[in-house]
């Protein structure tokens, strides 16, 4: 089975969230069950900084793009079990952000990821790649499903290959004005409402939803979710329209990445048998940001972008109250202005009670998973989150509203069951975070239940390699080819 992937941000190259774990991840886990992954990313400024060992593969090829000649190279790097071939045009990569300043997205978006799905087809036809499935994310992968149906509709190069596109975020759908189908090459004709055409612009994501093959989703409650108006973005009836080729399946943890017990960026290493360097690193997380050092005093950790959607507002309002609880908080996040300047008064207000870091850290971002109590994931909507599989794998026990993935992969504890790895609340107020968070303090003021559940949020397993047979299934399934034996 050769897979090819199209992903914007890939581990450890560039990542902005959760799709840079997955499109990292993922692949590794299907060459362990025998798929060969190519995966194809832009070449940032980020990814040239690291001054990684690269082989230019192609030299100067170009596609034509409204006329124009467009130049551009591929360099390829050796991960594990498989090749990350990066398109390099520094004119549209080398830049700051990956998408965008803390000013706003990049104006020509559009173009540049559009050029992006382009040069990566024409890459593996240049480099005699062909593969049974493409399987592109978000949307900036999304134009290659179009460039398919409609650029490449007669090669034979690709007359054999089926297509995959999965949703991380339907939220983010790479809306640009008419002029981008010009500027992207593609048929002017698509501009109309049964393809690409989206209230008067030009809809990406609508095109891997339309034209792929199959379409997922990263749990299989989104999958469901997005089918309805409340979630379903303006593109529920679309998606309704393709139910028959839309599923779930869940993200994994790359466990290699996220083990208490080898992880070399927390303070100290831990495991379900031996919890003392949980408690170390509760101490470390607490010097780290100078909280001084009450260690019975139960942590609530968050690590998360600063969006209407993770629900940080949320935990802003109950902020006053959690205090009142007794409950220290440490957040690490980027992101909304409103909601960092909102965080920095209340870190003025309790400097001590209040742990804040405005910045995309991965060392303190594990240091939150390791030395917490508790995980604050308050989402309005979750395609899948990865967060709460990281906390559990910590012992660190998620609070969560009920919603996509959180709501497939947090089962509320029960003491007398001794059943349940973490706690979730269904309405997105205030008033039901705290009563969830209430619940839990009650555990976590019983020694003996709370190490119940520790060690069941330990021992849950997220790991990828039953979600990556998942999407092997779905490969042999779209392309006709027996799926193989698996243990
Ligand atoms: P999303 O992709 O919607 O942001 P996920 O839960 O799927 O949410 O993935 C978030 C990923 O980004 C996790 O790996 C999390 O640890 C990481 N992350 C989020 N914010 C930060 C930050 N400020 N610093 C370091 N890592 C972060």
């Amino acid at each position: 089975m050769k897979v090819a992937f199209l992903a914007s941000e890939v581990i450890p190259y560039a990542k902005t969230g959760g799709l840079a774990d997955v499109a990292g991840a993922l692949p590794k886990f299907l060459a362990r069950l025998g798929a060969e992954v190519r995966v194809f990313m832009p070449f940032y400024r980020e990814v040239k900084a690291k001054n990684l060992t690269l082989r230019t593969v192609i030299n100067h090829a170009a596609v034509d793009l409204a006329g124009e000649r467009r130049d551009y190279s591929v360099v390829e790097h050796k991960a594990d079990g498989f090749s990350v071939y990066m398109i390099v045009r520094d004119e549209y990569y080398d830049r700051d952000g990956l998408y965008g300043t803390p000013a706003g997205d990049y104006p020509d978006n559009g173009e540049r990821f559009a050029f992006f799905a382009r040069a990566a087809l024409d890459s593996m036809k240049i480099l005699g790649f062909s593969p049974d499935v493409i399987h592109g994310h978000d949307w900036q992968a999304a134009s290659a499903f179009s460039y398919l149906k409609f650029v490449y509709a007669d090669d034979l190069f690709f007359k054999d290959t089926r297509s995959v596109f999965t949703i991380h975020n339907l939220a983010y759908q790479g809306v640009f004005k008419k002029e981008v189908l010009a500027a992207a090459g593609l048929p002017e004709s698509l501009f109309n409402m049964n393809d690409l055409e989206f209230f008067g612009k030009v809809n990406y994501m609508k095109g891997g939803i339309l034209y792929a093959t199959a379409v997922t989703t990263v749990s299989p409650r989104y999958s469901r979710e997005i089918q309805t108006p409340e979630f379903g973005c303006g593109l529920d009836g679309l998606l309704r329209s393709r139910a028959h080729a839309l599923s779930g399946i869940l993200n994994g943890v790359d466990y290699a990445d996220w083990d208490p017990a080898t992880d070399r960026l927390i303070p100290a290493r831990f495991s379900p048998a031996d919890l003392a360097g949980k408690a170390a690193s509760k101490s470390g997380l607490l010097d780290m940001f100078s909280l001084g050092n009450s260690p019975d005093a139960p942590v609530a950790g968050m690590v998360t972008r600063l969006a209407g959607q993770k629900g940080v507002d949320i935990v802003c309002d109950a902020l006053d109250e959690i205090f009142k609880l007794g409950v220290t908080v440490v957040i690490l996040g980027t992101g909304d202005q409103k909601i960092q300047d909102f965080l920095k008064d209340a870190k003025r207000k309790y400097p001590s009670r209040l742990g804040l870091m405005i910045a995309f850290d991965e060392k303190v971002a594990h240091t939150i998973y390791a030395g917490s109590d508790l995980f604050l994931i308050p989402s309005r909507y979750e395609p899948c989150g990865l967060t709460q599989m990281y906390a559990l794998k910590y012992g660190t026990v998620p609070v969560v509203r009920a919603t996509g993935g959180l709501d497939d992969t947090i089962h509320e504890f029960d003491a007398s069951r001794r059943s349940g790895n973490g706690f979730k609340f269904a309405a997105a107020t205030p008033a039901a975070l705290l009563a969830s968070l209430g619940t839990a303090l009650d555990a976590y003021a019983r020694k003996d239940s709370w190490s119940i559940l520790v060690r069941n949020a330990m021992t849950s397993d997220f790991s990828w390699t039953r979600s990556a047979g998942e999407y092997l299934t779905l490969y042999h399934k779209i392309t006709d080819q027996p799926s193989p034996k698996r243990p």
